[in-house]
């Protein structure tokens, strides 16, 4: 049985509660390193199995062939396992055995809350990262997105080898978005050390963001209010009626 388990962006107060008792009753956790140090408290006991980042495949292989002796595996993920996490590739690789996908918390909606309401309408998650995806693909994604006024949430965005990409996709986003559209920025949401920068398209500074940082730009309806980013969902009319009703 090869269960896969998203561990939340944190490791602890957002985990799940089926997340951990997964992990609990799993014989051999599977993992990249630095997610397993982050539940490293609850896997005193067990068998881990640990790699570094881009061995996604090792680890799958590894994970698929200590379940066929026969004992309960989990595959860890950060955040959701499947948002740019293990779930697809275990399945894919996965031949006769059992997989189960423990959902988790993903770092989009983990940084919306830290930063107010930002996703109350329609978003889309974009992940800047190039190594399984082509540059131009992502491109026209931003660009789709932005014409289509959704929220747009950027995961991978800046990394030492692509210092760049995010000022590019934000070239691309003014085609659409106007400068003031809020920005925020987390860096370790939900974690020791984490950061919140709320600024504009016109504002940001790209050195705030890095591998740890997750980017979200507003739409058309997004503004900021005593330092919250909040999208509007169209509730104006309503709240216009309801204090009229009330006067
Ligand atoms: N499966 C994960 C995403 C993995 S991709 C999830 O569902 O959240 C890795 C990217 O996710 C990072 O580069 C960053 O953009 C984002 N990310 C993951 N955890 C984060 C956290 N705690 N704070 C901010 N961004 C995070």
């Amino acid at each position: 049985m090869i269960y896969v388990v998203g561990i939340g962006p944190g490791g602890h107060e957002t985990m799940t509660h089926e997340a951990r008792s997964t992990i609990q009753k799993s014989d051999v956790i599977v993992g990249y390193k630095t997610y397993i140090d982050l539940i490293k408290d609850l896997i005193k006991e067990k068998q881990v199995v640990s790699n570094g980042m881009k061995q996604e495949i090792d680890r799958v292989k590894k994970a698929v062939e200590i379940s066929k002796t026969g004992k309960t595996v989990a595959v860890i993920s950060s955040g959701d396992a499947g948002v740019y996490g293990m779930a697809g590739l275990v399945l894919e690789m996965a031949e006769e055995e059992k997989v189960e996908i423990i959902s988790g918390v993903t770092a989009s909606t983990a940084a919306a809350a830290v930063l107010g309401a930002p996703l109350m309408h329609d978003f889309c998650h974009i992940s800047l990262s190039d190594l399984l995806t082509p540059l131009e693909l992502i491109y026209k994604r931003i660009e789709l997105a932005s014409e289509g006024d959704f929220v747009i949430c950027l995961y991978n965005p800046r990394s030492k080898g692509r210092p760049d990409y995010l000022k590019n996709a934000f070239e691309i986003m003014r085609k659409f978005k106007s400068g003031s559209t809020p920005v925020g920025i987390v860096k370790n949401a939900e974690r020791e050390n984490q950061e919140v920068h709320i600024c504009t398209i016109d504002t940001i500074d790209y050195e705030l963001v890095d591998m740890l940082s997750i980017v979200i730009v507003g739409n058309g309806s997004t503004y900021i209010k005593n330092n919250t980013i909040i999208t509007k969902r169209g509730y104006e009319n309503k709240l216009k009626g309801e204090r009229n009703e009330e006067i």
